[in-house]
């Protein structure tokens, strides 16, 4: 793959309808380059459904992704609501991969007080599960948790990298603008580039090849991140971080969250190859 593609969470805006085929008709249309497809609410594309969008999407050169539901929870204090989770991230990789899609992200956990270890071992243990499912239906999409935007939340950097460096199958989901408003920091040149250092150091220059990355503006408060906002109405440094993955020679998928979706991706497309 060629440098990095830009694309939206979910249909874009502008697409002649919400459906999943106009959204990626309509990415090709804007000359994006890829598309997450949103089953936030829960996996309701069918099998056959999933075929199509594949096949739209191998015919419009567009590159897909999928993101889980929301409701889930790998730590979990009951027994039904991790394997509820669990089939949730599976029934997700299932279709993602019949779309072609090559990777899945999600919302891995919160800690519910836990302490952080304990926490870590858990999610670990029942991601180790999925991934033996997978493997057995030889289904290869590679399952990436997500840095997620408030302290409650599973997800730090560290977190994420170690889940990728110790769990064949999962790599990271990047989500730039979740980290700046879980700490308050890391906004600028200097602390990307050392989020893409510490990524390279732990994973190995491979892992830079192979980038998936959030970003939209954001508004956060003492308990991180509040909601999405779109870029040029919030704090985000996102020429920073645009010079920061080039110097880097970040390859992958950059997936657009903000409100106004297509809007802020061709924003950043823009702003990349005018770098
Ligand atoms: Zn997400």
């Amino acid at each position: 793959m060629a440098g990095l593609l830009f694309g939206t969470g979910g249909t874009p805006h502008s697409a002649k309808s919400r459906s999943t085929i106009d959204g990626i008709k309509r990415i090709a249309e804007l000359g994006l380059g890829c598309m997450e497809i949103e089953f936030v609410q829960g996996v309701k594309m069918g099998e056959g459904g999933a075929r199509l969008v594949g096949e739209t999407a191998t015919r419009e050169g567009v590159k897909l992704s999928a993101h889980a539901p929301y409701f889930i929870n790998l730590n979990a204090h009951e027994p039904e609501k991790i394997r509820a989770s669990q089939n949730r991230i599976l029934e997700t990789a299932r279709i993602a991969s019949i779309c072609g899609a090559e990777s899945i992200t999600f919302h891995a956990a919160f800690y519910l007080g836990d302490p952080v270890e304990k926490v870590y071992s858990t999610v670990k243990k029942h991601l180790a599960e999925i991934l033996n499912q997978l493997r057995k239906e030889n289904n290869r999409v590679r399952v990436r948790p997500e840095t997620m935007g408030k302290p409650s939340q599973f997800g730090t950097i560290e977190e994420v990298l170690n889940l990728s460096a110790e769990l064949d199958g999962v790599a990271p989901c990047i989500d730039f603008a979740h980290w700046h408003a879980r700490t308050g920091k890391f906004n600028s040149y200097s602390e990307f580039a050392s989020i893409l250092q510490q990524l390279k150091e732990r994973l190995g220059k491979a892992a830079l090849d192979d980038m998936h990355i959030h970003v939209s503006g954001i508004a956060y408060g003492k308990k991180g991140e509040i909601k999405h906002l779109n870029l040029k109405e919030s704090d985000f440094q996102y020429v920073e971080l645009l010079k920061a993955l080039r110097d880097y020679e970040a390859k992958g998928i950059v997936i657009c969250e903000s409100p106004n979706l297509e809007e802020d991706a061709l924003l950043l497309q823009a702003t990349y190859s005018n770098l």
